[in-house]
Order: structure tokens, then sequence, then C-alpha cells
């Protein structure tokens, strides 16, 4: 495999100001992330909401610049590249399906619309398109030309794939996109995702908080806190022998659901913190049940390993020999 996408470094800070006369913070949304991803691989980015991922998705997709750092496209720098050009090669599938189609527009319009921004295709050529693509979504012709509201929330997202796949992108970067279906809905349109990139050769991006959702469509996970990537494996070893504490707490608190998929208090302690007053140290630490004194001083190093990657002091062979003198 190779690298169709190579992340480096890469920060997102935003300036927020709380109140009127308060002084303006930065959040660091997307602090220092490394990641590649290769081709036709499906990487899942897990992680709560607030973590970062959905920053880092619209970076990803070009549609919100980097602070720092760099994303490139097969080895160009995406701002090297027209909008337009990276816009025919990644395509977005949102978690939505009822906000981001347009209520006024059939499916067939909706569906074609790319190609048209694009100019590629007659009008009917446009149309015959989209009605091909519809079909390896499972929507037959007969919602064509139908109207969003005459569809359920699992129509609407397969919709919403079909348009991201008429412009025939080499990577789909999905953000949460079945959070907001029927939990028999979610495994169908996850299957059809996996299908879909049987057949077209694609690569994912794969967002979700749900990391049993992650576990069924990813082959590899990056695990995001606080605007970093704490760990990132293939998929059965992050599921069978987890390494981050944070990542066991995530894989614990699934057995345990919360209405609404939200972390249980259980395993992981204290809230989430203020995204805007970091902890010092490992950012985990507050949380974390293995924390020791270097942990509320010292930043985890990153380690590279052949399991993969892990920032934690617990997996760094010097902190253990320091500790150990
Ligand atoms: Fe926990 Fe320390 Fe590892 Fe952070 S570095 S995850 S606080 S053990
Ligand atoms: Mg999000």
């Amino acid at each position: 495999m190779s690298a169709l996408l190579t992340i480096s470094d890469v920060t997102r800070s935003f300036e927020v100001s709380q109140g009127l006369f308060a002084r303006k913070k930065t959040l660091h949304a997307v602090n220092g992330i490394n990641l590649t991803v290769e081709k036709g691989e499906v990487l899942g980015i897990v992680g709560e909401s607030g973590c970062g991922k959905s920053t880092l998705a619209k970076m990803i997709l070009g549609l919100l610049p980097a602070t720092s750092g760099t994303i490139a496209l097969d080895g160009q720098d995406m701002r090297s590249l027209d909008r337009k050009a990276v816009a025919r090669r990644i395509q977005p599938v949102f978690q939505d399906p009822y906000s981001s189609l347009n209520p006024r527009k059939t499916i067939a319009q909706i569906v074609a619309f790319p190609l048209a921004v694009h100019g590629l295709g007659s009008g009917e050529e446009q149309r015959n398109r989209a009605l091909a693509v519809l079909d390896k979504v499972g929507l037959p012709k007969r919602f064509a030309d139908r109207y969003p509201n005459q569809l359920s929330g699992g129509q609407r997202q397969r919709v919403a794939i079909a348009r991201a796949l008429v412009m025939e992108p080499e990577l789909v970067v999905c953000d949460e996109p079945t959070s907001a279906l029927d939990v028999s809905v979610q495994s169908q349109i996850l299957n059809l995702l996996l299908d879909l990139r049987r057949d077209f050769g694609l690569t994912y991006v794969f967002i979700s908080h749900n990391l049993a959702v992650v576990e069924h469509i990813a082959t590899r996970v990056a695990v995001m806190y606080l605007g970093r990537v704490v760990e990132r494996t293939e998929t059965a070893r992050l599921f069978h022998a987890p390494r981050h504490p944070y990542t066991k707490a995530l894989l614990a608190s699934v057995l345990t659901p919360e209405p609404g998929g939200g972390i249980p208090e259980t395993g992981l302690g204290l809230a989430f913190p203020d995204p805007l007053n970091p902890p010092p140290g490992c950012p985990f630490h507050p949380r974390c049940p293995s924390a020791f004194d270097a942990c509320r001083t010292v930043v985890p190093r990153p380690i590279e390993d052949e399991a993969g990657y892990v920032a934690c002091h617990l997996h760094d062979p010097d902190m253990a020999k320091a500790l150990a003198a």
C-alpha cells in the first residue's frame, strides 16, 4: 500500500472569546497530528465529541485551512492544488442526511449536482450518471424524481453517498455518517460503504464516536483525545490489545453504553476537560486510572513501533528506565 494522504504536524487553532469583555483564548482543536491514509484502507478516527475529529475532517476536505503543518494528497501539498481538483478526488459524507440535502431538488438533481458544478457532461449525461450511481447505492429508478422529504433517513444517507460517488473520488471522508440513523439502518449503510469500497477501490477516512461502528468498518484506527492522536494501530489489535489507558476506557464504556452514545462516567472518572484549559503534562492525566507523578507535568513522547503508535509514558521505554533508576 502507498500513502494517498499524508498529514504532517497539522494543527488548527481558533481564537475564542468567552463573553464580550473577556480576553480571547486560543483553542487548539487539532494539535500536532501525524497520520497517513493508505490507498484502499479505511482509517477510523474515534474520540469523544470535542476531540477535534470533525475539524480534522474539514481540513482533509480542504474546507478549513490548517494553522500549521501540511496535508499532502499523493505527495502534493493540498494548498498547491486547485480547490475543484481536490473536490474531484476527495468527497464528504456527513452525519445529517436531513439537513445536507436540498429539499427543493429531486434526488436525481441532488446526486447530479456536483457534475453540474464541475461542468462534467451534458444535462442528460449528468442525469444518467446520477441514475447509475443511485442504483449502486441501492435506490432504484423510481426514487429519482422524488424529494428528500419523501425518503427515510437511511434512504437519504444513500443519496448523500451517491452524491459523493458521482464524482468518482479516490477518498471519501465520512463524518459520523450513521450516527443519526436507527441501529438496524446503521449496519445496512456500513455494509453498503464496504461493498462500494470493494467495487470502486475507494479509500475512506471514517470518523465516529461509536467504537462498535468503527470496529465493523475500519482497517486501522486512530484514537483522538483533546486534539491529539493518542493511539493508532490495526483495528483487531486496538480492540484486543489496546495500549493507551484512554483507549481502554473507551472500550470499557462500549460494554456499558449510555443513551445518546456518550461515555459513561464509570471507567473515565471526571468529565471531558475544557479544551480551552487543557491539563498540563499528559492531557489525559486527570481522568487516567494509571496516572503517576510525571504524567502531571511531562507530555508523553510519541512512540512508533511495530504495533503502531502510542503516546503514553507507560509505553515509553526511556520513561521506564528513568523510573527504575
Ligand atoms: Fe495515563 Fe500517564 Fe499514560 Fe497519560 S501518560 S495515559 S496519565 S499513564
Ligand atoms: Mg463532530
